[in-house]
């Protein structure tokens, strides 16, 4: 007679482990949800109360800064950093910053919330030889500050790899010791594409630091990098820049572009506040990356790309789609995989009108009423379709599934230029 009872029991007491199981699975959730969300924005709000002399010379990675300010201050400096986080977000200003605290001759010192922080002077023969408003050190040159990044040839394309012969001079350099007696700074800028000899060469002066040497190595692709350099370095991760600071970098190249002949004219055109709202969307807390859109031609050029993309699948569309997809070909891997990225944002935004035509969470703010019009003639699977296709070109190029790079970019033009409809109207009647 008590089997009844017991199994009710039984059943409400499976409920409750259910019901906090749930909870505890949900909270969970939640923390990892709110650690990916603050991972991903730059914390410089947190570090606000902790301001440092480094940090007033940066916009953003304060967190970043007052590690390595703190690390300076107190003498205990790693000799080796490997920056990472995404490209064009100021990594290599953040070392040619440091690089000049660290050969400094007359550093000073500021009172800061009862912190001494120390920082370079300015003036002395060291510091008017590093500026770190010119990322290289172009036109000075310090023989203790030694720069290592991939080669260009004759037309500014980046070399795949860094080869073993500048890691060779360096370290018969090295072997000399410092040129003025104080410390050597080597910044290595994408260490990931170090070819395999030229990282075997590193790690081995890695393995053995020398006094009063130090390394500040940057990767945008920290998985790249081999594990056997990653483990002799101390990573700090820097993340990308968030909206705000992105907007002020952009007034402030408007106003005044860092470059290195004054005399030079201004290459970025200006922006009204909507175009700097999408350029800075777009962007993904890239400085570099929205430097580089907007010295092509800004956002009239990205406009009127993602128009002559977005086509109905006319003959005379996929004549257009095949040129198009000839002047993409030309492009190097960085443009194309912005391309695809602004595409997507496009798409989204098209998706995002097709539910709510007031909507104001877009990327394109000044394309809102073409963008609606296009995601009513488009409709859902189509703008689905397209966005799918989208990955799969991204796929097939950057994670080498595919190898022909010119077939997969014409297939992904014509399908955006109104293929997808015909396939349709295919599969219907068939
Ligand atoms: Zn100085």
């Amino acid at each position: 007679m008590f089997a009844q009872p017991l199994y009710l029991i039984g059943e409400v007491f499976k409920l409750f482990t259910l019901r906090c199981y749930i909870q505890a699975k949900t909270t969970h959730y939640k923390q990892v949800l709110t650690m990916i969300i603050e991972s991903n924005i730059d914390t410089s709000t947190k570090a606000l109360n902790q301001p440092s002399v480094l940090s007033n010379e940066i916009h953003g990675h304060h967190f970043a800064l007052e590690t390595l300010q703190k690390a300076f201050d107190h003498d205990r400096l790693h000799h080796a950093y490997l920056f990472h986080g995404p490209e064009g977000i100021g990594k290599i200003r953040v070392a040619t910053v440091l690089a000049r605290l660290l050969l400094c001759t007359s550093t000073l010192i500021e009172l800061i919330d009862g912190q001494q922080n120390q920082h370079a002077c300015g003036q002395c023969k060291s510091c008017k030889r590093i500026n770190p408003l010119i990322n290289r050190h172009e036109g000075a040159y310090h023989p203790d500050l030694h720069y290592i990044t991939r080669s260009r040839d004759s037309n500014g394309k980046l070399a795949k790899e860094i080869k073993i012969a500048p890691i060779r001079e360096l370290q018969s350099s090295l072997s000399l010791g410092a040129f003025e007696g104080g410390r050597v700074v080597v910044i290595i800028e994408d260490v990931d594409r170090l070819g395999l000899s030229a990282a075997n060469a590193l790690l081995k002066t890695l393995e053995e630091p020398l006094q009063n040497v130090h390394f500040l190595l940057t990767t945008s692709s920290l998985n790249a990098v081999l594990p056997t350099i990653k483990s002799r370095a101390q990573s700090l991760r820097f993340a990308p820049l968030n909206q705000q600071i992105m907007q002020d970098l952009l007034i402030a190249f408007e106003r005044k572009p860092f470059v290195t002949n004054q005399d030079e004219p201004n290459p970025f055109n200006p922006l009204d506040d909507s175009q700097r709202f999408s350029l800075a969307q777009l962007s993904g807390g890239s400085i570099g990356r929205a430097l580089s859109l907007w010295s092509q031609g800004g956002m009239l050029r990205v406009e009127n790309l993602i128009q002559s993309s977005d086509l109905n699948g006319g003959p005379q569309d996929i004549l257009n789609a095949l040129a198009f997809a000839k002047s993409l070909e030309k492009t190097d891997d960085d443009e194309l995989k912005q391309w695809i990225h602004i595409l997507r944002c496009w798409y989204r935004d098209a998706l995002v009108l097709m539910h709510n035509p007031q909507a104001e969470d877009l990327f394109f703010h000044r394309l809102k009423e073409y963008s609606y019009k296009r995601a009513q003639i488009l409709g859902l699977n189509r703008l689905l379709w397209r966005l799918n296709a989208l990955d799969e070109c991204e796929n097939h190029i950057f994670r080498r599934i595919g190898s022909n790079r010119k077939l997969i970019i014409e297939t992904l033009c014509l399908y955006l230029a109104g293929l997808d409809a015909l396939t349709q109207k295919a599969l219907k009647l068939s």
